[in-house]
């Protein structure tokens, strides 16, 4: 394909299957920065200059479950276990509002019992009452990101939440393949996970009003060019509002190591044509440069937002739990305290040329003009 063939098709707004894939599949470095260019274009079109943070609070690394890609296994022995105090949870979020963060998202291992469910729903309403000001006149927004849960949980949490039009849920499928997501999650845990229930899931979530979000791994091994096109077609089948996605890297934590995992500069490629093709594609959904990609390279982030990301997640949890929330080896930031990272992280936006949205939600565009609101 010539440049100007390919230039003419990053321009489509119908793609085929083959057009995902011939994409997907692009390594030349002149065609991929058309790619990028494109798909930076694209998202200033759509939403504009800004890039939103979501404060990341990892809650707890306490889970029920054994997937085998994961480093907080319930099999993973050898990791001290921790749960955060309501109190730090609070003052994590108290913390980003104050910065002008806008939104935080409370992240955790996946549990289901009343405490857990408890605990949650606690969190929810002191962080509510606590965020409110005349900055952010309904508290900050929060994204959950909690695992698969009944529809009367997900319905309490979002009552405790106080601001449902900044209510968001993300959970990643991982990926569409039944093959792979079955090896990916036959561990030894309580139940297995099967993609009909996560599905159900998304349901349950709209139905409360949440935005909802999910995502895949990219390059796992085994996985195709192909299988990476039907996770795309699964997302505009599910009208999702989020996607967060990143590359499958190796846990020394996970029970996977022996199918190792792909080189790092083809799986950054890889991943970075993955968020612009479904930039191309999905059009206004909020799409998060996930820290994974900067495990692979320092700039994965920044590389992740050239490629059409509009969403970060700066780590708020204190410094003293952060090397027990590691889903994947070499993460990075474990020891930078907040303050330090969100300012080198500003920075660093600002000189590829998109703006922070203080202050704001940041909700999807998708979900602002399915339900009928301006942000
Ligand atoms: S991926 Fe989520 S549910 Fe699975 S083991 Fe890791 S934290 Fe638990």
């Amino acid at each position: 394909m010539t440049h100007e063939q390919l230039s003419r098709l990053l321009e489509q707004t119908e793609w085929s299957d083959e057009d995902i894939v011939r994409v997907l599949a692009l390594t030349d470095p002149e065609d991929c920065a058309l790619l990028q260019q494109a798909a930076y274009r694209r998202t200033t079109a759509l939403m504009g200059n800004n890039v939103y943070y979501r404060g990341l609070i990892e809650l707890s690394n306490v889970c029920t479950y054994d997937c085998r890609y994961c480093g907080i296994r319930k099999g993973n022995h050898a990791l001290k276990r921790y749960t955060m105090t309501l109190d730090e949870v609070v003052e994590q979020a108290v913390w980003a509002a104050e910065q002008g963060y806008g939104s935080v998202c409370l992240q955790a291992g996946e549990r289901d019992d009343p405490k857990f469910v408890d605990f949650v729903t606690r969190c929810l309403r002191a962080i509510h009452e606590a965020t409110v000001s005349d900055t952010l006149p309904n508290g900050v927004g929060i994204t959950l990101s909690l695992g698969d849960q009944t529809p009367e949980v997900y319905e309490q949490w979002a009552q405790a939440s106080g601001n449902r039009m900044a209510l968001r849920y993300l959970s990643r499928f991982e990926t569409s393949n039944p093959a792979l997501f079955e090896m990916l999650h036959t561990g030894g845990g309580k139940q297995q996970k099967t993609l009909e229930k996560r599905f159900e899931c998304f349901n349950s979530l709209r139905q409360s009003g949440y935005q909802v979000g999910t995502g895949v791994m990219i390059g796992i091994p085994g996985q195709t060019l192909e299988d990476l096109c039907k996770d795309i077609r699964l997302f505009q089948q599910l009208d999702v509002d989020m996607i967060g996605m990143g590359p499958y890297l190796m846990s020394q934590g996970g029970d996977l190591q022996e199918i190792g995992q792909m080189e790092p500069e083809p799986l950054l490629q890889l991943s970075l044509n993955m968020i612009a093709v479904v930039r191309l594609v999905m059009g206004p959904v909020n799409i998060a440069a996930a820290t994974a990609l900067q495990a692979i390279r320092d700039d994965g982030r920044e590389l992740g937002i050239m490629y059409g990301a509009n969403v970060v997640m700066p780590n708020l949890s204190p410094q003293s739990y952060r090397t027990g929330y590691q889903l994947y080896d070499n993460k990075p930031c474990v020891n930078d305290g907040p303050m330090q990272f969100a300012s080198e992280l500003e920075r660093r936006i600002a000189a590829i040329g998109r703006d922070i949205g203080w202050n704001k939600p940041g909700s999807s565009l998708r979900w602002c003009q399915r339900v009928g609101v301006e942000e």
